[in-house]
């Protein structure tokens, strides 16, 4: 069976990039595009924080751009996903195996399968989205500078959220489901410190309000049972994210909520030859340009370790 140089497991702007890169380093890579061709900013309207694009540009073209510039170095797309992986310390390849049942072997692999932003489930939510709803206040916050938004969730993320948002907004009302917060203390802290974020304790998201965009979102007092109706024109939902690393359970170190651990200031994972890239590693930053910044970094990553086990 062929050993591949180099196979690459994501299709967002980590797979992308570490593609542009692998490809011009002639290690011929294969990369497998998964459930989501494009990875998340596929579902998302415009993307003004890229740099190059000073005008914007929607999150579908973007993605095919990357796909093109990946493509013209000869990275060979395939539209399947990796439904089981086999790696292993010492060996000098690795496997894996298509939902197909197809088995390929490869020196390198860089998994840059990013992550999925948690919703509460609501259908209004889901019409919405995008038109109010967002799941990251450093990409949308920007469009809704002046205005009166929410935010959802108890945790760090929620915490750093509505503080970042405070700094463009006039009033952040945070809606927490307990009687605490999650956060910690000095993230706590920081938000009992900011005076134009109002929490609001116990409290449950019922709807979001609006036809073509948000206008205001309904919450309920699970204590007292009252409901009550908040007039913002932003929803952030901040209840966590969910890496895409469950096959890789077993083979790769991961934190206790599947973020894949790297040797700090490197891609490389426990597994000589596999590289992680992307959201799938990073649970701080979850932007694309850092996704496409590490992507990068894995590939060379890869390749330097081509060249230091003597392979190809
Ligand atoms: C609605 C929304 C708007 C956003 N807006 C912005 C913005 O304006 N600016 C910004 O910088 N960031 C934005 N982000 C964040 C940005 O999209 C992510 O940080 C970035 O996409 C992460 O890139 P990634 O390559 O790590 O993974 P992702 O983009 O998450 O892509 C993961 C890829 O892995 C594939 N995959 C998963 N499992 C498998 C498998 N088993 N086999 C094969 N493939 C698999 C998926 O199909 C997908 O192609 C936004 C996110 C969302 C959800």
């Amino acid at each position: 069976m062929a050993i591949h140089k180099c196979i690459i497991i994501g299709s967002g702007p980590s797979g992308y990039a570490a593609a542009i890169y692998a490809a011009r380093a002639n290690m011929s890579p294969i990369l497998f595009t998964g459930p989501q061709p494009g990875g998340q900013l596929t579902t998302t309207t415009e993307v003004d924080n890229y740099p190059g694009y000073p005008t914007g540009i929607s999150g579908p073209d973007m993605m095919e751009e990357l796909r093109a510039q990946a493509e013209r170095f000869g990275t060979e797309v395939r539209w399947e996903l990796i439904s089981k992986v086999d790696f292993k310390t010492g060996e000098k390849f690795h496997k894996v195996w298509t939902e197909s049942g197809e088995e390929l072997h490869a020196h390198t692999i860089i998994i840059s399968t990013g992550a999925s932003a948690k919703y509460l489930g609501l259908s209004s939510e889901e019409r919405l989205m995008n038109n109010g709803v967002s799941a990251c206040a450093v990409c949308d916050g920007f469009f809704y500078k002046g205005k009166e938004v929410a935010v959802v969730g108890g945790g760090d993320t929620a915490a750093e959220e509505a503080t970042y948002l405070a700094k463009l907004c006039p009033k952040v009302h945070l809606i927490v489901r307990r009687d605490e917060l999650r956060a910690s203390q000095i993230m706590q802290k920081r938000v009992f410190n900011t005076p134009n974020i109002e929490v609001h304790w116990n409290t449950e998201t019922e709807e979001v309000l609006g036809n073509e965009k948000v206008s205001g979102i309904r919450v309920k007092n699970k204590v007292t049972g009252e409901s009550k109706e908040l007039p913002v024109e932003a929803f952030f939902v901040a209840i966590g994210h969910k890496p895409n690393t469950d096959i890789f359970q077993g083979f790769l170190d991961m934190d206790e909520t599947g973020y894949l651990l790297t040797v700090p200031g490197t891609t490389k994972t426990n597994i000589p030859g596999v590289f992680a890239s992307g959201d799938a590693a990073d649970k701080v930053y979850r932007q694309a340009i850092t996704a496409a910044g590490t992507g990068c970094m894995a590939a060379l990553d890869a390749e330097r370790y081509m060249v230091e086990e003597e392979i190809g």
